[in-house]
């Protein structure tokens, strides 16, 4: 999944994600036990590798902004 910028920031995905795979931006992220720079500084971001395409996020995202 991938959070273009068309996102408000609304942050209703966060809670959503079961795996936990959304960050808020501007914060780092951890993989396999080690922390990588933020994907995105202006809006929520996804990481690819903790995402099992549930669709959950999409669910909730009032702007449709959440794509495959
Ligand atoms: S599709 Fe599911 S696992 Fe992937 S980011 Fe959205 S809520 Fe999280
Ligand atoms: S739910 Fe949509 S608009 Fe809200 S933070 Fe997530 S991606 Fe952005």
């Amino acid at each position: 999944m991938v959070i273009t910028d068309d996102c408000i920031s609304c942050n209703a995905c966060i809670d959503e994600c079961p795996n936990n795979a959304i960050y808020y931006p501007g914060t780092e992220y951890e993989l396999d036990g080690k922390s990588n720079p933020a994907l995105s500084d202006d809006h929520p971001y996804v990481v690819q590798e903790l995402c099992d395409n549930c669709k959950n996020c999409m669910d909730v995202c009032p702007t449709d902004c959440i794509i495959e």
